[in-house]
């Protein structure tokens, strides 16, 4: 028997969302989708809509509220609008679980709602866990919810557990492909524009992670993720680098032994383990060959070039609300990277000032973490600002 699993998709709309709905085409059977979010792409909501036929949709830009529902209409499927309507459908009584692909900080409250809902979570926005992972983690525990990691990497460390949950791990190993900037120096880094930034060697993401991706932001981003889905000491957790993208990550247990889960760099994979677990479902994803791949390769992450990866990591050892400031600063900083305000290695500079500036909070609840996103933000837009007035008058 094989009874069609319920599920909410937030962000249905970006690079993990439109993914996500190719595993569902693939699998009818397995996955029956009641939710579909997006922010600003309305007819490609709407069109995922009339193919999808969900419970409801929820547009988050809410000018666009009236173009989605006149769309709908016809279709008796609800609509709302606004990120406090996605909070409320996630609660949703016939919703086991939840994907939660909306990039950023933007993600948080919809992620903490549907914990508390007792919805079980396909985790993709990485974000939640950084700005506030000790807070999600404790509720999680509290509503019985698992966090199924999408992240690629993390899911290659949770299909390593399988089986041994009991067992300790000494040290696990991130893999990090090290973006399109791997081996430059920081002249080099310094006058790089955004359309080489946005070039992944490996993998066709969303414009956010594909920016952390070339600043290591993303892997700094992934260790603290790391650390709160598998309770790890910060010792515990190691990056290399891997320009293949063939070894997502590498789990070291106790007795020394390594297990590492390998495969093509294709993101339906981690979340189609996520959706279906505890089953695999069957395939027809491409399958790696060796002979295209006669070398896997590794070196030492260059975290002198790459300040944001040990920015993340002294952000993680200082704890209380250390990392929702880096979180908060990089989302600023990115964004004016995107829009030609700042340079590529200024977005270090901007995260750093950032953690030295904002007020810091040694024991942070909710609150505190709304209240520092938004101070951080305000710092940080400040310092870009002054950025670019130094660039018009020297
Ligand atoms: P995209 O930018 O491609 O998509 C983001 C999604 O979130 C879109 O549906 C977008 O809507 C929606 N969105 C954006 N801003 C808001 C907002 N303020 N409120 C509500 N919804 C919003 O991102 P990705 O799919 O690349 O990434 C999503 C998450 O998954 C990120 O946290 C990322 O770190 C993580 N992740 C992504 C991977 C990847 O391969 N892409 C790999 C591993 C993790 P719209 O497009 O309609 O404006
Ligand atoms: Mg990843």
């Amino acid at each position: 028997m094989n009874e069609k699993k319920n599920i909410a998709i937030l962000g249905s709309t970006g690079s993990i969302g439109t993914q996500a709905l190719d595993v569902v085409r693939a699998n009818p059977d397995s996955f029956s989708v009641e939710v579909l979010t997006g922010h600003g792409n309305a007819d490609l909501l709407i069109k995922q809509a009339m193919e999808f036929n969900p419970n409801t949709v929820v547009i988050a830009d809410e000018s666009k509220y009236q173009y989605v529902k006149d769309a709908l209409q016809p279709h008796d499927i609800k609509v709302f609008a606004g990120n406090k309507a996605i909070a409320e459908v996630v609660q949703m009584e016939n919703i086991e679980m939840v994907l939660t692909a909306i990039v950023g900080y933007a993600g948080l409250e919809s992620t903490i709602s549907a914990i508390k809902a007792g919805k079980q979570i396909a985790l993709a926005n990485k974000e939640t866990l950084v700005v506030a992972g000790e807070l999600v983690t404790k509720i999680a525990k509290e509503h019985g919810v698992n966090l199924y990691p999408v992240d690629s990497e993390h899911s290659a460390i949770f299909q390593c557990l399988a089986g041994e949950f009991h067992n300790p791990i000494e040290k696990i190993y991130l893999t990090a492909s090290g973006g399109p900037f791997r081996g430059k120096d920081k002249q080099f880094l310094s006058s790089v524009k955004k359309e080489q930034a946005l070039k992944h060697p490996n993998w066709d993401m969303g414009a956010k992670i594909t920016i952390d991706s070339a600043s290591l932001m993303n892997k700094g981003l992934e260790v603290i993720e790391a650390k709160w889905l598998f309770g790890l000491k910060h010792e515990q957790i190691d990056v290399i680098v891997h320009p293949q993208s063939i070894i997502h990550s590498i789990v070291q247990f106790t007795d020394g032994s390594m297990k590492a889960q390998m495969g093509l760099p294709d993101m339906k994979l981690p979340i189609q383990y996520a959706l279906a677990y505890p089953q695999r479902i069957k395939s027809d994803f491409p399958r790696f060959d060796f002979m295209k791949y006669p070398q896997l390769t590794f070196e030492p992450a260059d975290t002198k070039t790459f300040r944001n990866l040990a920015l993340a990591f002294e952000a993680m050892n200082r704890c209380g609300n250390a990392a929702c400031i880096l979180n908060a600063a990089n989302e600023v900083a990115v964004e004016a990277f995107l829009k030609d305000k700042i340079g590529f290695l200024e977005m270090s500079d901007v995260v750093e000032k950032c953690l030295e500036t904002v007020t810091f909070v040694s024991n942070p609840g909710y609150e505190d973490y709304v209240a520092t996103d938004k101070e951080t933000r305000r710092v940080a837009i400040e310092l870009i600002k002054n950025l670019s007035k130094q660039k018009t008058h020297p």
